[in-house]
């Protein structure tokens, strides 16, 4: 109580309000370097003006009251600024909700109805001093409320809030859940506490106590510098993410390009060298010495070029299983078979080391499996090749063993056993990685890449399998690896054997000698080693260099298989050949076209198919494939023993 006149109680509610607005604020003081966030600039004058109105509003009714002696006009104005601050809070709040839920279209909306409302406002405000309709005093010093005090007063506060609030929901499915907590009770407070004062004609007065609270909600949940920087945290990860991602598609892309253009020159030097061998075999008899001396070099060419496409078949196989572009083909396939064929290929090279190869299987597997034959082979080459290459004495060991066994299906279970150097138990965590080789320094002398067991371990994964590995460093390794596997109802049909290491002269099983073969390829080596292995079947070849000179040629000569290389400058090898279709003159429009290029990613034969071409093989060219694709694109009669 100031001498005769008692506080009315609604003023206490503000004087509390004004308490913990006043600590907020000076609070804020401390952390006002917020970086990028544009919302707690509106924040903190949103702060201020309330601050401000809650200042105003308690001089309203503790010092500018006509009990005390104060002059009337004083307490009228005082009166006018407590509404226009009250007005402006809830604009000032509203903008923040928009520029917090990211609306700017929103925030024209309210400045255009919103401008017009408050100097509407304003202008009746200001005719009220003079005129007496809205608020005013009597000469006794009795405060008065006319009729359009509501609808003046309240009109605009509340339509700001409602378009800030329906703006926040419209945008609700943006927010965090912190976020959208914490501004739906703010505003949904003070808007209930300016409901609250219009519906009792401004006498219980929760508009700014209210407003406070929803202030003080959004200072200790959204507006606290750990939580912007949290926020900035989190942006600055997403971005990094997306660069490691995009860094890391560059990566797959280059890797993928290079492989390709590698994969040309080396086709060249390949075939070259298969044809090197082949003519010294030929002159061995007129300078052994000489001959021999060229054949050990060409057979390290072959070697080294071997273990390049090795390399790089590596690399193909790690962009496509990363880029998702490898495709399982599961087919019935026979275990035996695969464990025979992987058994002899590993035995001379464990033998060659001086180590003993032994294979256990578990007799109660069944033969007829389902899977991806080449993958699984794959993997155990993979993994058996490892243990050779870490084991200098002792033994490696194959064990097949099966789990989960039901009718339909069982888990394969590979074992590879090594008695070699073993890996240390820190760093087992790390051999599955891309590119990642252990103790490089003591293991300098074996080649290796690094990519084996990642291309391993993902192709299994694939597979819905999994591997894992037991090692004593020093003594040796156990990988186990277990893979899911259909069982098939029919007997599997073998394959005819597969002899290794034969020269080109032993591969070639048939001839052709009336056949007349067109070969386009803008490489000139690739076009003679493709001409030196097609002229060991007979017939006539002709070479030309570019899809434009193709199509000249197809108009003059009548071929019965046109071989046609992807990429070239000018023409390229796809769109020759549907050029060539259009033209009239062109006399092969029934001759098999076979794609022959660099381009091996899984999927691109499919994609050759689907063009027209009759069939399609990969550079380096491999003659067993070639001779099948010759084989089964020539009509019986061409073809002689
Ligand atoms: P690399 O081409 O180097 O052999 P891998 O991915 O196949 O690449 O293997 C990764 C690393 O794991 C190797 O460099 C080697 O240090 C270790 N490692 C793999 N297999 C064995 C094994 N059987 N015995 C010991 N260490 C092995």
């Amino acid at each position: 109580m100031i001498a005769n006149y008692p506080i009315p109680p609604k003023t206490f509610f503000e004087i509390a309000s004004f308490g913990y607005m006043l600590i907020l604020y000076l609070l804020s003081f401390r952390d006002k370097n917020r970086g990028s966030f544009s919302s707690y600039k509106l924040f903190r004058h949103l702060e201020t003006i309330m601050l401000l109105a809650l200042t105003v509003s308690i001089m309203t009714y503790t010092f500018a009251v006509p009990e005390l002696g104060t002059p009337l006009y004083i307490c009228t104005i005082l009166r006018t600024f407590d509404s226009i601050l009250c007005v402006m809070a809830s604009r000032i709040f509203a903008v923040y909700l928009m520029e917090y839920v990211g609306t700017e279209g929103g925030q024209k909306t309210i400045s255009i109805i919103g401008n017009i409302l408050f100097f509407t406002y304003l202008a009746l405000m200001i005719l009220n001093l003079p005129l007496k309709f809205v608020l005013w005093y009597t000469p006794e010093g009795v405060y008065m409320h006319g009729p359009l005090f509501v609808p003046i007063v309240f009109t605009t506060p509340i339509y700001y809030l409602t378009t800030g609030i329906l703006m926040l929901i419209f945008r609700l499915k943006t927010l965090g859940p912190r976020e959208k907590v914490s501004l739906s009770i703010a505003s949904f407070v003070t808007l209930f506490g300016t409901i609250i004062q219009a519906a009792t004609n401004g006498v219980v007065l929760l508009s700014l106590p209210f407003g406070a609270v929803g202030i003080f909600v959004l200072y200790f949940s959204i507006e606290t510098a750990d939580y912007h920087q949290l926020l900035q945290n989190n942006e600055s990860l997403r971005l990094a993410e997306q660069d490691a991602v995009k860094a890391n598609r560059a990566k797959s892309d280059f890797l993928a390009n290079m492989s390709h253009e590698i994969r040309t020159p080396l086709n060249a030097v390949l075939g070259m060298d298969e044809l090197i061998l082949m003519e010294t075999e030929k002159r061995k008899d007129i300078d052994p010495a000489f001959t021999g001396r060229i054949k050990e070099y060409a057979e390290n060419i072959q070697d080294a070029g071997q273990v390049l496409l090795s390399v790089i078949n590596d690399i193909l196989d790690l962009t496509k299983i990363e880029s998702g572009k490898m495709e399982l083909k599961p087919a019935p396939y026979s275990l035996h078979g695969m464990i025979n064929d992987v058994g002899t290929m590993i035995r001379v090279k464990a033998e060659q080391k001086g180590l003993l190869y032994v294979e256990k299987t578990d007799p109660a597997i069944p033969d007829n499996l389902i899977g991806d034959e080449l993958r699984i082979r794959q993997i155990m080459i993979n993994l058996l090749n490892n243990a050779v290459k870490y084991t200098d004495s002792g033994k490696i060991e194959l064990d097949i063993e099966m789990r989960d066994r039901t009718e339909k299906s069982l888990s394969l279970c590979i074992l590879v056993k090594d008695s070699g150097i073993g890996i240390k138990e820190e760093n087992i965590p790390y051999i599955f990685g891309d590119f990642q080789r252990l103790e490089e320094g003591a293991n300098h002398r074996i080649e290796g890449t690094g990519l084996g067991l990642s291309i391993v371990k993902r192709m299994i994964t694939r597979m819905n399998g999994s591997i894992d590995v037991n090692s004593k460093y020093g003594l040796g390794s156990v990988f186990t690896a277990l893979i899911p596997q259909e069982i098939s109802d029919e007997p599997v049909v073998k394959k005819p054997e597969n002899k290794k290491n034969r020269r080109l002269s032993d591969l070639i099983t048939y001839h052709t000698p009336d056949c007349r073969y067109l070969v386009v390829d803008d490489n000139n080596l690739n076009i003679l080693v493709a001409k030196r292995f097609l002229g060991g079947l007979g017939g006539k070849t002709d070479t030309v260099l570019s899809g434009e000179e193709a199509l000249q040629k197809m108009r003059q000569e009548k071929y019965d298989l046109i071989f046609m290389d992807h990429m070239m400058p000018g023409l390229d090898g796809i769109e020759t050949y549907e050029k060539s279709l259009e033209d009239p003159a062109n006399i092969n429009s029934a001759t098999p076209v076979i794609m022959m290029t660099a381009n091996a990613l899984s999927g691109v034969r499919e994609e050759y198919l689907s063009k027209g071409f009759a069939d399609y093989i990969s550079k380096p060219i491999d003659i067993k494939e070639l001779m099948r694709v010759v084989a089964l694109h020539l009509p019986e009669d061409k073809i002689s023993a």
